[in-house]
């Protein structure tokens, strides 16, 4: 974040330490026992992966906005209050572009882009991996918030953790459930806590809206950041 832009930003940070006091101390209920039996790992850094980028703009909204600039928003949003919180970041991508480091097609490209993003995350200790994705289908009548999980047990738990909060606090009435990652060649690939966030359904008028303005941005990542703070924090409490 550019220094010009942090007053603008005061009143959301304001929000969200309000907020995140508030959902500690009700997250803190409903982890108990999630917390009781893992193992001690101190010092989180989250790997924040704003998905696509460059030569892949991933889905096309209903009023044409490329789904890797709304996950780059949305990802450098969530970063900023990661690090108000205390976490050491880490981001896939700052900026417009993807991580290549091979390949003379845009296929092979894609692959290299993909195996890159695997580094960053299994490389960095301690990582929590959110990726950040937005959803589409050709029925627009479908919206709400979905998550989706890496192979291991604590990426279904946080994955629940973030699932219930979307339900409960961003989409209400929304009943959807997390799944597991299958065929998601990040998720199936990181060894960390990884979980992907399909935000919203960028094929949805109302809810593509939503995904594209500042105010639900801010929210969806006050909701992202405390929920990992409260998972995170059970982590550290042993
Ligand atoms: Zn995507």
């Amino acid at each position: 974040m550019k220094k010009s832009n942090w007053v603008g930003f005061l009143p959301f940070y304001l929000l969200t330490v309000i907020g995140v006091i508030a959902m500690a101390m009700w997250g803190s209920k409903t982890t108990t026992t999630v917390a009781q039996n893992r193992p001690v790992q101190r010092c989180n850094t989250i790997v924040i992966d704003a998905g696509h980028g460059g030569i892949d703009g991933g889905a096309t909204s209903c009023s044409g906005v490329l789904e890797s600039k709304l996950n780059l928003d949305i990802a450098l949003k969530l970063e900023a209050v990661m690090q108000l919180l205390g976490f050491d970041t880490r981001m896939i991508r700052t900026t417009d572009i993807s991580i290549y480091t091979e390949g003379n097609t845009i296929a092979s490209q894609k692959v290299s882009d993909l195996k890159e993003r695997v580094r960053i995350a299994n490389e960095t200790p301690n990582a929590i991996l959110i990726s950040i994705h937005q959803n589409t289908f050709s029925d627009d009548k479908y919206s709400g918030a979905q998550v989706f999980y890496a192979n291991t047990e604590q990426s279904r738990e946080l994955a629940q953790l973030l699932q219930t909060n979307f339900n409960q606090d961003l989409c209400e009435g929304s009943n959807r459930k997390i799944k597991k990652a299958d065929g998601v060649y990040l998720m199936q690939n990181v060894d960390c806590t990884g979980v992907l966030l399909e935000c919203g359904f960028i094929s949805n008028p109302q809810e593509e809206a939503k995904l594209r303005s500042e105010e639900y941005q801010k929210k969806l990542c006050c909701v992202i950041a405390s929920t990992v703070s409260t998972f995170a924090g059970g982590e550290n409490r042993g």
